[in-house]
Parts: C-alpha cells; structure tokens; sequence
C-alpha cells in the first residue's frame, strides 16, 4: 500500500519517549487558524514557491504551458489552484535555485519500514521508536494501520500524534498496535472549537473516552495559543475532560510563528497574524495550573 507523506524526521527527542523517526503524514481534515504546518492540511501534494531563492531568472515562466506562473512587478506569481492540479510541474526540473518545489510524495509501506527500521539500535538503547504525525495519520488511516503492524511485528515502539478526528473503527484497528496516542486537546467550548478548527469536538470526545475505556496509554497535547486557548475557563474545562477520562498527563506546545512563511509560499492565507508568542513566564503559569491539579505537566 501507499501512503502520502511531507518528510521523515530522523533522530528526534521530543514526540514520545527516548529517540525517535517521526513520520509526517499528509491531510487533515480540521483546519486550526493557529496551524503552523499548513502545508500538512490538503491530502494531495502541492506546489510550494520559496521566493528567497528565486533569482527571477524566468526558466519556470518559459517551460510553463499552463500559464501557471508570470513575473509581476519584480516577483513570482503563481495560480497556485492551477499548479496543484498540474500534472508536469516541469518549472520545478527547470529551476536551478530549489525556489520551486513540491510539498507532500507518495511512499510505499515497505519503502517507508525501511527507513524506520534503519535506525531500530538507537530506538532499542534510548527507549523510543516511532511517531506517526501529521497532518492527521488517521486521515489515511488504512496506510496507518498498516504501518502500524509492520512496525510492532519488528518490536518498534509506536506513538500517533492525532488531533483525534477519526473513525470509531479505524480508530479501534490501530489501538492493539500503538503503544502511545499523543492526543490533542485544543478548545472545551464546543462553539469555539469549531469556530477555531471547523470541527466540532464532539467526536473528538467520543474518541478520547474509547481510548481510555480501552485503557490506551494517552498522553494530551495542549496548544497554548494567546487570547484563544489560555483563557482560565478553557484550562479548567480541559482539565475537566481529562479527570473524566482518567487521564494523568498533558504536555503544552507554546504558539510559535514558525509556520506563518509556509502559508504564503503555498498560496495559502494565514489569519491571525496578531498572535504573541508566550513569554516563558506565561507559560510557566499555565504549567502551575496543571500541576495543581495532580496532572504531570511538561512544555514542549
Ligand atoms: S506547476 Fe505546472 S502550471 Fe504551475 S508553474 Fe509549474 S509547470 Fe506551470
Ligand atoms: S526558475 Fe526558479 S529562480 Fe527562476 S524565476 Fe522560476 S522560481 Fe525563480
């Protein structure tokens, strides 16, 4: 089987315990305004322009008979709707400098165990494994399971970073093969959260409470973003929901604006251009919180 996926992130230390191959898949299906791997959201792979290396030498307007790019006022610009259903992006051979390139390849299952497996001496003396992330990895959720198993049958500890939306039964055939589910809980408030993701979070809920029903180990991942999800009200409704499911442990990811580029270099409009980044101190308040509540609480 084959999958589609962005890249594959060699010897990393944080997404699960010891080191670890992280594995981006791509697709999924909420949209977060605060999102800071847009490129990960659309299923199909997509033309990315990155205009820093552009030299505007003009071989990608030459070679392109689609009209899908022109030179305007001393830069690029690209019908990037037109780009992504392209079927030779010949611009991307064309051009010497790497500006254009394509985000998102399909891999086969045996391709990608390969190069999980290439590294299973550091996962067997740190302790780690594996990471299917995303992207949502239950957005292909067939390839998942698939790699899944292929993985437990070498002995390879497997963790899925999920935002959680995925098929009560897709989500039941991937639990005896995973070992952890790093599981995102963003916004209690069940108006916010689909004002902020376009989802509702209701199976999102449903899905949190089958794991723990089925005692899966399950670890929360917090996005702390200013002025959406640190409000006191949020906090105590996600610690509410982790009491109600029994669960010990929430790790927060402090907003960063790394991502914000990556919107424009794939035609892509990012919308909260007003977000501060958390000073540390901040952070370290909202840690408190959870710690007082009896939950292990690590920032990310
Ligand atoms: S992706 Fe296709 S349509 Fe777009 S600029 Fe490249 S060759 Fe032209
Ligand atoms: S071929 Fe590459 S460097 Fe030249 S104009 Fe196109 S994107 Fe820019």
């Amino acid at each position: 089987m084959k999958g589609t996926i962005i890249n594959i992130q060699h010897y990393a230390v944080q997404d699960g315990p010891g080191i670890r191959t992280l594995v981006f898949f791509k697709g999924c299906p909420l949209k977060c305004a605060w999102c800071c791997n847009p490129e990960s959201q659309s299923p199909g792979s997509q033309l990315r322009y990155i205009s820093y290396r552009c030299k505007q030498c003009m071989e990608c307007v030459s070679a392109c008979t689609n009209s899908g790019v022109s030179s305007e006022e001393g830069h690029m610009s690209h019908s990037f709707e037109l780009c992504n259903e392209c079927n030779s992006k010949i611009c991307i051979d064309k051009c010497n400098y790497d500006a254009v390139a394509l985000t998102g390849k399909d891999i086969s299952s045996e391709e990608l165990l390969a190069s999980i497996a290439a590294d299973i001496s550091f996962y067997r003396n740190s302790g780690g494994g594996v990471t299917f992330s995303g992207g949502e990895p239950f957005a292909q959720h067939e390839f998942l399971v698939e790699m899944l198993q292929k993985c437990k049958a070498l002995d390879i500890h497997t963790a899925i970073e999920t935002c959680g939306w995925a098929s009560e039964k897709a989500l039941r055939k991937a639990i005896p093969y995973t070992d952890l589910f790093l599981f995102d809980l963003k916004i209690a408030d069940p108006d916010l959260h689909l004002e902020f993701t376009r989802k509702p979070v209701g199976p999102i809920l449903a899905n949190l409470e089958l794991l723990s029903s089925e005692k899966a180990d399950i670890i929360i991942r917090f996005p702390v973003i200013a002025g959406i999800t640190d409000s006191t009200k949020n906090l105590e409704g996600i610690a509410a929901i982790m009491y109600s499911n029994n669960l010990k442990q929430i790790n927060l990811m402090p907003f960063h604006s790394l991502g914000t580029d990556k919107y424009e270099e794939h035609g892509m409009k990012y919308t909260l251009d007003q977000i501060k980044e958390f000073d540390p101190g901040q952070i370290t308040a909202i840690r408190d919180f959870f710690l007082k509540q009896d939950f292990i609480c690590e920032i990310s």
